[in-house]
């Protein structure tokens, strides 16, 4: 019985290809009481591979928060699927804005001790006390209204290519740290302002908004559904689109565009630009804001170091890295000494 991902990206990649047909990126979350999370793990693994699914998905026996893409031709097997499992009934799926084949290229399905690494002590506040649900169109009037503080829960990667107007985006590298920023910020103004809050796909809301109203705050709201929600909704019932730039996704895509303007510069040369790269170095793989004319002069690389290290043969590389501990995170924060134009855009 197969329970692990067997095959590399690469050879993925090329079953994809030859496959030569389309696939849908989704997301989707539910908190939910598992009793059992390695038993359901088990379980999607095997249902899911046996679907095509490829993705990130995290268990915990607080519910399940899931990114992935399958066979478009698949759905309905898959929908299926979620369907016969009681809490996930008809469970929103956040189809993703633009769609790429190649979003993921492994089944990852893991057991974690939470969905949302959000760094809270669930047991000291109610988590199911959660803020007032908007729509797009609510959600629309609510930010033009001058007793609403509009939130941004992301992080600054994030934030910087792309986030609604008006929006303060605190410049954390992790979600506990926003919500001290935020508070301390907003302390004075806990009972008459509207707390407006949003997030990618809904779900570091859920958490969020419990936790002010635990501290204290009295009107808190939450985008439903996040950003790739409201972009549905706005196409759908042809409303005003208040969000500027792109929507940072954490998948292959890296983001997805939804409205025209570039918002963020490369973090190299300054020039307008919002493609968010990894270093080519492997033992870097520092995530960054880079053009096209620095991707050429820099062969992909964030600094000249990365780039003499990435021309050593790999075998050469490899020998480097020996002994240094291994910092290929994919999302490392997007900061480092070397990226001259990273500015901090963010308002608080
Ligand atoms: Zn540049
Ligand atoms: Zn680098």
């Amino acid at each position: 019985m197969q329970l692990y991902n067997t095959l590399s990206a690469k050879e993925r990649a090329e079953l994809i290809d030859k496959a030569g047909k389309d696939r849908l990126t989704l997301s989707f979350y539910a908190y939910a009481k598992i009793e059992n999370p390695q038993v359901f793990r088990d379980h999607l693994f095997l249902t899911w591979n046996e679907l095509n699914v490829l993705g990130r998905i995290y268990v915990a026996k607080e519910g399940i928060n899931a990114q992935l893409s399958l066979p478009a031709d698949r759905f309905q097997e898959f929908k299926n699927h979620i369907d016969s499992i009681s809490f996930l009934e008809n469970v929103r799926l956040n189809i993703a804005v633009e769609q790429d084949n190649k979003s993921f290229l492994k089944l990852k399905v893991k057991v974690r001790h939470k969905i949302v690494a959000d760094g809270l002590n669930d047991d000291t506040f109610d988590a199911t006390n959660k803020g007032i649900h908007v729509g797009a169109e609510q959600f629309n009037e609510l930010i033009e209204d001058e007793n609403t503080v509009l939130v941004d829960m992301r992080n600054h990667y994030e934030s910087e290519i792309g986030h609604f107007k008006n929006a303060v985006t605190p410049d954390v590298d992790t979600f506990r740290d926003s919500l001290d920023i935020i508070e301390e910020d907003l302390k004075d103004s806990k009972e008459d302002k509207k707390l407006v809050m949003y997030c990618t796909g809904g779900i570091r809301c859920e958490k969020a908004s419990a936790y002010f109203k635990h501290k204290g705050f009295k009107k808190v709201y939450q985008l439903e559904g996040g950003i790739i929600e409201y972009t549905r909704q706005v196409n759908d019932q042809n409303l005003e689109n208040k969000f500027l730039g792109k929507n940072f996704v954490f998948d292959h895509r890296r983001g997805e565009r939804i409205s025209d303007e570039v918002i963020a510069n490369c973090h190299q040369c300054g020039n307008s630009c919002d493609t968010h790269v990894n270093c080519a170095n492997e033992a870097c793989h520092l995530l960054f804001i880079q053009c096209e004319d620095c991707k050429e002069k820099m062969e992909e690389c964030c600094s000249n170091e990365c780039k003499d290290i990435n021309r050593l043969p790999f075998e050469e590389q490899k020998k480097l890295r020996k002994g240094k501990g291994n910092s290929n995170k994919i999302f490392k924060k997007g900061r480092s000494e070397v990226l001259k134009y990273k500015n901090s855009s963010c308002s608080i």
